[in-house]
C-alpha cells in the first residue's frame, strides 16, 4: 500500500463524522463475515483444497530410493540428518539450499505483491486458508451472518450450547489433525499413525501436535483477522515494496459516489442529475473477513482476498449495473480514469523485471548445483600436537583425520592418494595398502573416519607448509573428491 493509496477518499455526504480523538487500541469486535458466491470466491475453495490437500496427505506420498534409504516422498530425517524431498536429497552440509529456497520464496512474494498487491495474503497465506476453513466449519453449524449473529445475541438454549460445542469440537479435531501432519514430515508416516494410536510414539511427537493442536486453534478459529491486523509483519513490509502500477481491491469511488437506493439513484438519473452506483446495501462489508469497508479507501487491515468484489458484482447483476464497482485497479488506473484517459496495464516494468530476473537467476544456479552436485565428498583435517614426527631414520610423518562421504545408496571402494608431495607416503591406519594404494569402503549414504599417516624422506626447508591434496576416487564409476591442507616441517 502506498502513501499515495492511503490518501483518505473525498468526503462523502452519507459518511458520519470522522471521531475527534484518535483511538491507538480498539476493543475487538467480532466479525460474522457472510458467505458469498462468485469466482473469486471459487478461486479461494480450489486454492484452499489444493494447499490443504498437499500438506494434510503429502506425507503419504511415497518414492522409492532403493533399498537402504526411506521411502517416503517429503521427509526431514533428524536421525540420519537428511533432506527428501522426492529425488533431492540434501545433506547438512548442503543447507545452503534452504537459504536458496527462502531467497526464492521471497522474490515470488516480491513478484506476486508487485503484480497483485497482497494476492498471497487473500489466497495462499496459511493462516487466510485456515481461517477459511475454520469459517466455513462456522457456517455449517451456526448458520450463515444472520442466523449467527441472532444466535450470538440470544440467550443461552439447549441448541446453541450444542451447537458451539460441535463447532469447537470439529476445530479442534481439524487443529489436531494439522499439528498431527506436520510431525508426519518427520518419520515415516504409515508407521508414525500407527505408533500414535497405540501410544507407542515419541513424547516429542504428542508434544508437537498438542502445540500445534493449541496454535491452529487459537489463531485460525479465535484471533482469525486480528493475526493479520496486529501480529503479521507482512503488511507493514509489504507497503514499502508496492508501486503505483499494482493491482489492489479497489472502490471505484467516482462511479459509485452519490450512493443512495436504487429508486433515488433512479429518480436522479431521471432529473439528469449524476447518482452513483452504489447502492449502499453493505454487502461488500458483510462479507468481508477482516471487517473492513473498502469504501474508505484501501486499509492495512484488508487481505485483498476480493470477497467484496464477488459481493458487489452479485449486487450490480440484480440492480442490472455493469460488475466491477469494486475491482482489482491499480492507482495509475485510477488516474487515468480521473483525467478521462484509457486504462493503464503494465505489468513489465522496472521491478517486475528485476524480480523476475533474480528469480530465474537463483532458481538456475540451484537447478544446477542440484544437477552437478558431487555424490561424494572428502575432507582432511590436520592434526594439531604434534604437528609432525621426526622418526628414527630421520624422515618426517604428518598425520591426519580423512572424512570421506558417500552420498550414494550403494556402497562405494574408493582409492586414496596423494597430491603435491612427491616423494611422500602414505599409509591409512587399519587398511592395507593394494596395487592401486589404500582402498577404503564406505557403507551407502554413509561417512567414514581414517586416520591417514604421509610421510616425508626428502629435505625440507626450515618452517615449510606445502600444499598437499587428498584425492579418493571411485574404483567403479572413477568419480573424484580432493581435499586441500599442508604437509609441516620443522
Ligand atoms: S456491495 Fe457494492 S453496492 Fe453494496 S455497498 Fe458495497 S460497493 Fe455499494
Ligand atoms: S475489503 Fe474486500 S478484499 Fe479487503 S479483506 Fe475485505 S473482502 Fe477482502
Amino acid at each position: 500500500m502506498t502513501a499515495a493509496a492511503l490518501k483518505p477518499q473525498p468526503p462523502r455526504k452519507t459518511e458520519p463524522a470522522a471521531p475527534a480523538e484518535e483511538v491507538l487500541y480498539a476493543a475487538r469486535r467480532a466479525i460474522y463475515p457472510q458467505s458469498v458466491h462468485g469466482r473469486l470466491r471459487t478461486t479461494k475453495w480450489v486454492l484452499l483444497a489444493i494447499t490443504l490437500g498437499i500438506y494434510y496427505f503429502l506425507p503419504f506420498v511415497r518414492w522409492d530410493r532403493g533399498p537402504d534409504a526411506p521411502n517416503q516422498a517429503v521427509l526431514i530425517d533428524f536421525p540420519t540428518r537428511r533432506f527428501y524431498f522426492f529425488f533431492i536429497e540434501i545433506w547438512p552440509q548442503e543447507f545452503y539450499y534452504l537459504a536458496g529456497l527462502l531467497i526464492l520464496a521471497a522474490l515470488i512474494l516480491f513478484l506476486m505483491n508487485a503484480v497483485a498487491g497482497r494476492v498471497w495474503c487473500g489466497y495462499l497465506c496459511p493462516q487466510t486458508v485456515w481461517t477459511d476453513l475454520f469459517l466455513a466449519v462456522e457456517r455449517l453449524i451456526e448458520g450463515d451472518r444472520r442466523e449467527h449473529m441472532l444466535a450470538d445475541a440470544g440467550p443461552w438454549t439447549l441448541e446453541k450450547v450444542a451447537h458451539k460445542t460441535l463447532k469447537h469440537s470439529v476445530w479442534l479435531l481439524l487443529a489436531w489433525w494439522t499439528g498431527g501432519a506436520w510431525v508426519l514430515y518427520f518419520a515415516d508416516a504409515p508407521s508414525l499413525v500407527w505408533d500414535l494410536a497405540t501410544f507407542q510414539a515419541p513424547t516429542v511427537a504428542y508434544a508437537s501436535i498438542a502445540v500445534l493442536t493449541f496454535t491452529t486453534y487459537t489463531l485460525a478459529g479465535h484471533m482469525r483477522e486480528q493475526v493479520c491486523t496486529y501480529m503479521c509483519p507482512w503488511p507493514r513490509i509489504q507497503a514499502a515494496l508496492t508501486d503505483e502500477y499494482a493491482l489492489n481491491v479497489t472502490y471505484l469511488y467516482d462511479r459509485g459516489e452519490p450512493r443512495g437506493s436504487v429508486k433515488k439513484a433512479a429518480v436522479a438519473r431521471a432529473a439528469g442529475e449524476k447518482a452513483g452506483d452504489c447502492i449502499d446495501c453493505n454487502q461488500c462489508v458483510n462479507v468481508c473477513p477482516t471487517g473492513v469497508d473498502i469504501r474508505h479507501g484501501m486499509q492495512l487491515e484488508c487481505i485483498q482476498c476480493g470477497l467484496c468484489i464477488d459481493a458487489c458484482n452479485n449486487v450490480m447483476d440484480k440492480i442490472s449495473r455493469p460488475r466491477g464497482l469494486i475491482a482489482y485497479e491499480s492507482e495509475k488506473n485510477l488516474e487515468a480514469r480521473a483525467a478521462g484517459l484509457p486504462p493503464v496495464r503494465r505489468i513489465v516494468r522496472p521491478r517486475t523485471v528485476l524480480y523476475t530476473a533474480l528469480i530465474a537467476l537463483v532458481g538456475g544456479i540451484m537447478i544446477y548445483s542440484l544437477a552437478d552436485r558431487s555424490t561424494e565428498g572428502l575432507a582432511a583435517i590436520h592434526d594439531r600436537n604434534p604437528v609432525f614426527v621426526r622418526l628414527s631414520d630421520g624422515a618426517l610423518r604428518n598425520a591426519y583425520t580423512v572424512r570421506l562421504i558417500n552420498k550414494k545408496l550403494e556402497p562405494r571402494r574408493f582409492v586414496l592418494t596423494l597430491d603435491g608431495l612427491p616423494d611422500a607416503r602414505i599409509a591409512v591406519v587399519g587398511t592395507e595398502s593394494g596395487p592401486e594404494g589404500d582402498v577404503l569402503t564406505v557403507g551407502p549414504d554413509q561417512t567414514l573416519e581414517a586416520r591417514v599417516l604421509v610421510t616425508h624422506a626428502g629435505k625440507l626447508d626450515a618452517g615449510a607448509s606445502i600444499p598437499v591434496f587428498f584425492r579418493i576416487r571411485d574404483l567403479t564409476s572413477g568419480e573424484t573428491a580432493i581435499a586441500k591442507d599442508h604437509f609441516i616441517g620443522p
